[in-house]
């Protein structure tokens, strides 16, 4: 890749670019793309992480591998705080049925939203689930009191909080890739330093 790169030979960069996450990762890492970095931890973040190989994880590095681990159980407490607490339904003024849409939201979450969110193959985001909630009727509740929760919900951080725990993530390894060859210097200049511990 590196000689790809040099030379701009353009199919050895196109291998690169389909190559499996990991691969990506530590390559966007070495070089500094952070293009790289980032779509190959996007993909990374749909991997169980007790699929990679030994040989995986070691081109994810530590740094990487505790950022992965990190965002999806902050991703996974969100998601089991939302599945587990049903939100409060928001009455629309003028709503005739107040009882029966109270009714239909909690049977809607009790048994809809959260095997969606604790699917085992596809566990659905936060934020598809708003989408979904949005765009699709829910039986039993009348639609003013659906738009009103659901555009409450919106509003709420817990909801929209994954997008940003993955961004985080990304800069702050990116951030670790600027300070890598500051840390290496200062490593180089302490090496010679004596150290004398009084006894
Ligand atoms: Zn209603």
């Amino acid at each position: 890749m590196a000689m790809s790169a040099l030379f701009d030979i353009e199919d050895g960069m196109k291998y690169v670019k389909s190559d499996p996450a990991a691969l990506q990762f530590e390559l966007g890492r070495c070089y500094g793309i952070e293009a790289w970095v980032e779509r190959a931890f996007y993909r990374l973040m749909k991997d169980d992480l007790s699929s990679l190989t030994l040989n995986e994880v070691s081109q994810i590095g530590l740094t990487g591998f505790f950022w992965l681990a990190r965002t999806k159980a902050r991703i996974q407490s969100a998601r089991n705080t939302i599945a587990f607490n049903v939100p409060p339904l928001v009455n629309a003024e003028g709503c005739r049925t107040v009882e029966r849409c109270m009714e239909a939201w909690k049977c809607e979450w009790e048994y809809s939203v959260r095997q969606l969110l604790h699917h085992p193959e596809q566990p659905i985001s936060c934020v598809d689930l708003l989408d979904q909630l949005r765009n699709s009727h829910i039986a039993g509740l009348c639609y003013g009191c659906q738009d009103l929760t659901v555009t409450w919900l919106w509003g709420k951080s817990l909801f929209t909080d994954e997008e940003r725990f993955v961004e985080q993530a990304i800069a702050e390894l990116m951030k670790v890739q600027r300070d890598e060859p500051i840390r290496a210097a200062l490593r180089d200049s302490v090496a010679g330093v004596k150290i004398e511990i009084p006894l």
